[in-house]
């Protein structure tokens, strides 16, 4: 909550701000149409409502132009443009401030929070309607903001990760990087002086309003092609930041982690799990995984770079999770490739957390559940 001293220090410099800005003469001649003007001064029916004046005899208000003051002789009443503002709409200070600083083009944003200007745009904001950004412009973009908030401090990230089981090693490896709060004006800065915010925008990671998108969700995953990051996707650390996770512009152009199958040998097991989390604790223990984002996020065209290994699906023991592997069952069984189903209890994040010997525990499951595969597929001949 907004402390009350705060609030008058925003409403006592926004007043100083809207004097800057407003224009005294025809401010007041929109209540006073018929004033009349001397030098720098304007005389006119005093139109305040609370005075009940008739409406006849000799003006009775008077303005300074140059200092924006009112008074009424008739009722000794006078002050300020926002004064005049709150007696002529019946308005509390707070409201005629906000009302008069919209009026005089301190617009919304100047007022509402840093998260209010960086939140990602929505659909029918204008930058959704220009073209996606080509690979390699993305790429560029990709790689040069991870590398902005590589240099940044690292800990809360990395505390982050670590208390969900996953060592430095494995961050490093997968190219982790966190994006500190405190870095924000810094970060941005540092990308508009690289890119024009045209390219900025339609990769996504600045928005409407010209700021950087990434406000709510700094822990970011960056997907590599042959090395190079093309895409990002980032979750909040935070408790109650709904939603939890932000993008790039665009679909997510592979499987989590995928870059790294080309070092691997056929035949060799890979997991396919559900989210960062799971991938990076799977490789921390040794074992080689690509994650889906979201138990129903796999697509068609990424089953080709799969076909050379034995792949088991160990998605969340959810309704969501299982219909999944089912579907994808058929779908890899549709072109040839096996897919073997392993059931945890829990997901793998926690199984590995919650069980000392987890890595020998899992290693026996993939076993029973390669070959439980290999008997179906004898049955079904
Ligand atoms: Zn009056």
């Amino acid at each position: 909550m907004e402390q009350p001293g705060r609030n008058i220090e925003r409403l006592r410099r926004l007043c100083e701000e809207i004097k800057s800005r407003i224009d005294y003469r025809s401010f007041y001649q929109h209540y006073c149409s018929e004033a009349r003007s001397t030098g720098a001064r304007l005389h006119a029916q005093c139109p305040i409502p609370a005075h009940e004046h008739s409406g006849k005899g000799n003006p009775s208000l008077s303005v300074d132009l140059a200092r924006g003051l009112f008074h009424c002789f008739s009722r000794d009443e006078g002050g300020d443009a926002i004064r005049f503002y709150e007696l002529m709409h019946g308005a509390t200070f707070a409201r005629a401030v906000t009302e008069l600083a919209r009026d005089v083009g301190l617009d919304d944003g100047q007022q509402r929070s840093l998260a209010f200007r960086a939140a990602p745009d929505t659909t029918v904001e204008g930058v959704q309607q220009l073209p996606p950004l080509s690979f390699e412009r993305m790429q560029a973009v990709c790689e040069s903001f991870l590398d902005a908030c590589r240099h940044e401090d690292q800990v809360e990230g990395i505390s982050y990760l670590a208390r969900r089981g996953i060592d430095r090693e494995t961050i490093r490896r997968m190219g982790v990087v966190y994006f500190p709060r405190r870095a924000y004006r810094r970060v941005m800065r540092s990308m508009l002086d690289a890119f024009p915010l045209e390219e900025l925008q339609r990769s996504g990671l600045f928005n409407a309003r010209a700021h950087l998108t990434f406000y709510r969700h700094r822990l970011l995953f960056p997907f590599f092609v042959e090395g190079r990051a093309v895409y990002l996707q980032a979750r909040t650390t935070a408790s109650g930041v709904e939603p939890r996770w932000h993008n790039m512009r665009g679909a997510v152009p592979s499987l989590y982690n995928a870059d790294a199958l080309s070092q691997l040998v056929s035949g060799k097991i890979v997991y396919l799990v559900e989210g960062f989390t799971d991938t990076m604790t799977l490789l921390a223990h040794g074992f080689a995984a690509v994650g889906l984002v979201g138990a129903g996020g796999f697509r068609e065209e990424w089953l080709a770079g799969l076909a050379r290994f034995r792949v088991v699906a160990v998605l969340d023991a959810d309704t969501a999770g299982e219909r999944a592997t089912t579907r994808y069952q058929e779908m890899f069984r549709a072109r040839g490739i096996e897919l073997a189903r392993l059931e945890l209890p829990s997901d793998v994040n926690d199984f590995f957390r919650q069980h000392p010997a987890a890595a020998l525990e899992f290693t026996l499951m993939t076993e029973a559940a390669l070959e439980e595969q290999g008997e179906r597929m004898k049955d079904e001949g």
